[in-house]
């Protein structure tokens, strides 16, 4: 160890000595006095204690000394050569809590702009908190409100942040994530993407759907609302998942395969969630599955994707979805006679569920009824289910054990979205909503700590 080493060390040792001592002292005065010990309090205040502990060491680790002479300067960004100026210091929060970074600073003279190299290096450029504890921030920022990450940091991490630093954290490292993701969907359109060698998958599906994300003022401008002549006050949300099947049970009904699910999603038009998807299915081996499959509910923009990224999958319209519009035109058709609109439910659902669907558009289309507006509805629904039928062959799909519906994808709708997005009061930009999205997906996918990890590389 060189001078400046034990230097180092022996100021580490006594500040460790000094707390070790009054901590002693405290705890042992107080059995003394009251003759037991209260192991909450004493757990907390020894951690209290090893935080301080660790923080001294970290603010003489990161005292950074004047460089030599043959080391005072730094190539700048504009071409020009920076210059040593002096040292100067910064508070960064740390694992252990506040620590005082002392390091040198460089000045160009011919732009202006200063630097830090060995901020760069320590990965804390324009930052108020170490790697470590922007970690952290990431974790509790996508799994809850800020406030309540700011209380986790609190009582978890005995760390004192703000919500709007685990707010600005949580989406600068959600922002990074999908700037990256962006980067591979580029070259996953470009076709540049490596070829997966590896084991074939028996049956792989793509699932997607929408939903409304509450939004500012400012994002919904110009866009019409659910309720006719009312804005908007939500923007769609897209969300796509992956996952495998390899077994079904003694019935033939399919069983998912355990954590084999991953998630996707942003607020963008349809082609661009296409290509993200698109993305997601490539790393999960969509071109060595089996057997393909993609299930959505009847909208139009699913298919167009389905179309032109899936070509091959089966494609498989919701039963519940399906059954939903039966439903729902039942309820137009018989609002008051309720024995006769089960009757009827039987009759047409029955054909659906068998997958007779020209039958069942054959039955719409000779409903006879006086209101010209039921009686578009009626043709809209069975134009709904002639264009799908092919998607809605149930019996067919079932005999080769698959899912026919999409409860995964609607499920990971209110957990991956709702949850976290959908809570009293809540506004969210487009821009932070959609990078709390990919750090969430990122970390329910459990591909945060390999992103945290390659980000340095
Ligand atoms: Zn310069």
């Amino acid at each position: 160890m060189d001078t400046r080493g034990k230097k180092t060390a022996a100021a580490i040792h006594e500040e460790i000595a000094r707390e070790v001592d009054q901590w002693l002292h405290v705890l042992f005065n107080g059995r003394r006095k009251t003759g037991h010990v209260d192991l909450e309090a004493s757990e907390m205040m020894m951690r209290s204690a090893m935080h301080r502990v660790g923080a001294a060491g970290l603010t003489q680790l990161l005292r950074f000394p004047v460089p030599p002479a043959e080391q005072r300067t730094a190539p700048c960004s504009c071409g020009h050569t920076a210059h040593y100026q002096e040292l100067r210091s910064k508070p960064v929060l740390t694992a252990v809590g506040r620590v005082e970074v002392s390091r040198p600073y460089y000045l160009c003279s011919h732009c202006h702009n200063g630097q830090f190299p060995a901020d760069v290096a320590l990965d804390i450029e324009h930052k108020e908190c170490s790697p470590g504890v922007r970690r952290m921030l990431a974790i509790v920022g996508q799994e809850a409100p800020f406030d309540h990450g700011r209380q986790q940091m609190k009582s978890l991490a005995d760390l004192e942040v703000t919500s709007k630093a685990v707010e600005r954290t949580a989406e600068s490292i959600g922002a990074d994530i999908a700037a990256r993701e962006q980067q591979q969907i580029q070259r996953a359109v470009q076709l540049d993407l490596p070829i997966v060698m590896g084991k074939s998958v028996p049956i792989l599906y793509v699932l997607m759907d929408g939903t409304g994300v509450p939004v500012v003022k400012k994002e919904t401008e110009g866009r019409a609302g659910k309720t006719a002549g009312e804005p908007a006050h939500t923007r769609e949300a897209k969300l796509g998942c992956v996952f495998t099947q390899t077994k079904w049970d003694a019935e033939g009904y399919p069983i998912r395969d355990p954590d084999s699910t991953t998630y996707t999603g942003a607020i963008e038009p349809a082609e661009e969630f296409g290509k993200r998807l698109y993305l997601q299915a490539w790393n999960r081996d969509w071109s060595l599955a089996e057997k393909k499959v993609v299930i959505g509910d009847g909208a139009e923009w699913i298919w167009n994707i389905a179309q032109q990224h899936f070509p091959g999958a089966i494609q498989i319209v919701d039963l519940f979805h399906a059954r939903q519009h039966v439903w729902d035109l039942a309820r137009k058709l018989f609002p008051l006679d309720k024995a006769e609109r089960a009757r009827w439910i039987t009759i047409e659902q029955d054909d659906l569920d068998k997958g007779k669907i020209e039958e069942l558009v054959c039955s719409l289309r000779s409903i006879q009824v006086a209101d010209p507006d039921l009686a578009k509805e009626i043709l809209t629904e069975a134009e709904y289910f002639a264009k799908n039928a092919e998607r809605m062959r149930y019996p067919k799909f079932r005999e080769q054990h698959l899912f026919v519906g999409s409860g995964v994808i609607e499920a990971g709708c209110k957990t991956v979205i709702g949850a976290r997005f959908k809570q009293s009061g809540m506004f969210w930009t487009v821009r932070g909503a959609n990078a709390i999205i990919a750090l969430r997906c990122c970390q329910m996918n459990g591909e945060f700590e390999d992103y945290w990890e390659s980000r340095v590389a």
